[in-house]
């Protein structure tokens, strides 16, 4: 990011001023700061929800500006904060344009841990009931039926599909918005686990809500009213005396055993 500022609308304020930063091939951002700070806003500059009002962003030396949107969208996984299904099955969710065969599509379900290793082949062989009601089925069965705006999934189960969808595009770059109180420890737990897991060779940015969830990250990012207030390792920032994710950490009851 060279100095970039980006406004959701001409006439809207600024909402990110001047930020830059330089992230490494496959590593691994945390990224926090107080409600409104501008963290989901980072992803919406990198997904050019809105042009730049000033400055580039470049991956890989290429400046993301300058190709088009279909491509660079293409390149990047997003998991919002409330990630959308459309009406259809899983199968449609996971891959729109029926770019790929099942085999990829139950792999990805296994490897997100929607379907454990153990089941998934049960699980390919189920049908529906007699009266055609897929109850019986699991409910990340690639059949499964998948309400309007996914009404009948909960928000975890959402982002944990939406997780499988980032693994069937195998892209290289992750974005992933934490959702902000709804999951609860475990499901959180398990989601990380899962994206140190599969994404390792990857570039992840996570914003997260809760703290321990990127204290293994290599660095962390902390935007303040969309500016950088801190870029360091967790460590160095858990030890810089008065610094904002210091104080963070220590009201979230983080404290140094948690490094280890
Ligand atoms: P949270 O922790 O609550 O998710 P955040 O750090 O992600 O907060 P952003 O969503 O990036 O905060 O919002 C930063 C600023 O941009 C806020 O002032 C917000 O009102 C504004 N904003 C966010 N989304 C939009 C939008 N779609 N249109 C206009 N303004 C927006
Ligand atoms: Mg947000």
């Amino acid at each position: 990011f060279e100095d970039v500022s980006f406004a959701y609308r001409p006439g809207l304020p600024v909402v990110l001023k001047g930020i830059s930063l330089d992230i490494k091939s496959q590593e691994k951002i945390g990224i926090c700061g107080r409600t409104g700070a501008g963290k989901s806003t980072i992803m919406s500059a990198l997904y050019r929800l809105n042009e730049l009002s000033d400055g580039k962003i470049f991956i890989d030396g290429v400046d993301i500006g300058q190709i088009g949107l279909y491509d660079l969208r293409k390149k990047l996984s997003i998991i919002p904060q409330d990630p959308v299904l459309f009406r259809g099955t899983i199968r449609k969710n996971l891959d729109p344009f029926q770019e790929h065969p099942d085999e990829l599509l139950w792999k990805s379900l296994v490897s997100g841990g929607a379907i454990s290793a153990e089941e998934v082949e049960v699980v390919k062989g189920q049908k529906p009931d007699s009266i055609g009601s897929l109850s019986s089925m699991h409910k990340f069965h690639l059949d499964q039926k998948v309400e309007e705006e996914g009404a009948n999934f909960s928000l975890g189960e959402r982002q944990l599909l939406a997780l499988t969808r980032a693994l069937v595009r195998q892209s290289k770059i992750l974005i992933l918005d934490e959702a902000t109180s709804s999951v609860d420890y475990e499901t959180d737990n398990k989601i990380q686990s899962r994206i140190a897991a599969a994404f390792g060779d990857c570039t992840i940015l996570c914003i997260a809500h809760r703290l321990k969830t990127i204290l293994t990250y290599d660095r962390i990012l902390v935007l303040e009213q969309g500016e950088i207030e801190e870029f360091d390792t967790p460590r160095s920032l858990y030890e810089k005396k008065d610094g904002i994710f210091r104080q963070m950490c220590i009201k979230s009851g983080i404290n140094e055993s948690d490094f280890e």
